[in-house]
């Protein structure tokens, strides 16, 4: 494949880098607001691949990855394009919140967006036209919102036999399979031929370099399956555990109003029956036991310590036996490293 230029507005040459900030909208001064986004051209062609950070302006890991993966790949290895965005939501990160302020629109509800449209859509569409667009594929990372957190997982349609391409070279053990919603970048991304996952990697306002590591693996994973690095190896994960259906999957609630203590391990590893956390009034004279209902992961839990009827204690995954089993070995080898609240 011969090396093509990178087309947005502009245009970046094969075997450039390019640091460009690229205005999407106007501030209430109408200065302008601009995304942060670096475009690595291979000197060799290839297949184009967008990441993007801060749909959710509160949610960091993601930038971090993008910082790196910036900055460590040369066109002179790089069969294709990398395109990384590394900040989309500019309002929100810089009030260091999910939504756009002041009308708290999602920008991860808002693609592919139209002139014409809301902030948030008309943001969208820029982001969408000038850098999803011309992509083949993608990587939309974020953190589990705030006050919860979660572990390092993938969400993909893997109905979708690209999609579960992607998604597998990705690399993560947990992969949460399903259509995300109507809007959302990985749904108009994927339904416009652009197959696209989400990252969900532990929680907002945070650096976690453990999970940045995993995730800087996993894109040169990607990078690795789709030719644009063909001297690297894709990498395997050891197991991979895909949840494909409702009954896999369960968030527990609470019942009772109170103090909510987690109670389980060092690991998010619980067995059917285990009590998973405890719900006591202030006076500490009632208990509540909320105990897993299947064997599985703790893929998602509350970070804020109290809870109301119906509030979302912990987002339970079940294992088959033959993932509970290698999982428990690799509890038992230590290489178990899975640690989503730290
Ligand atoms: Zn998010």
């Amino acid at each position: 494949m011969d090396p093509e230029p990178f087309r947005y507005d502009s245009e970046v040459p094969p075997g450039e880098v390019r640091h460009l900030r690229y205005e999407i909208s106007e501030t209430y001064l109408g200065d302008p607001v601009e995304i942060p986004v670096t475009v690595i051209n291979g000197e060799q062609g290839g297949p184009s691949v967008f990441m993007t950070a801060a749909l959710h302006g509160d949610e960091l890991n993601g930038v971090k990855v993008m910082q790196e993966v910036a900055s460590r790949y040369n066109p002179a290895d790089i069969h294709g394009t990398i395109v990384c965005i590394h900040v989309a939501n500019v309002p929100g990160y810089l009030a260091q919140q999910r939504y756009i302020p002041i009308y708290d629109l999602d920008l991860n509800r808002s693609f592919p967006g139209r002139d014409g449209a809301n902030t948030a859509e008309r943001m969208a569409n820029q982001i969408y036209r000038r850098f999803v667009e011309p992509c083949d594929l993608g990587i939309d990372f974020h953190t589990s919102t705030r006050n919860r957190t979660t572990m390092y997982h993938v969400r993909a349609d893997m109905n979708r036999p690209e999609v579960a391409r992607l998604a597998r070279s990705f690399g993560a053990n947990l992969i949460l399979s399903g259509e995300a919603e109507a809007s959302s970048l990985r749904t108009v991304a994927t339904n416009d031929g652009i197959p696209t996952i989400t990252v969900e990697m532990g929680r907002a306002h945070r650096f976690q370099p453990a999970m940045v590591d995993r995730a800087l693996e996993g894109v040169e994973s990607v990078l690795a399956e789709y030719g644009v690095l063909p001297k690297k190896p894709v990498s395997w994960p050891g197991w991979t555990r895909v949840i494909d259906s409702a009954t896999d999957k369960t968030w527990l609630r609470a019942d009772v109003g109170g103090l909510v203590e987690m109670q389980y391990g060092d690991v998010p590893l619980v067995h059917e029956g285990d009590t998973i956390c405890t719900i006591s009034d202030h006076f500490k004279t009632r208990e509540k036991r909320v105990s897993a209902p299947f064997t599985g992961l703790v893929a998602g839990v509350l970070q804020n310590p109290v809870a109301a009827p119906g509030h979302p204690l912990c987002h339970l995954v079940s294992v088959d036996d033959a993932t509970l089993r290698e999982i428990e070995r690799e509890i038992e080898a230590g290489e178990f490293t899975e640690r989503p609240w730290s």
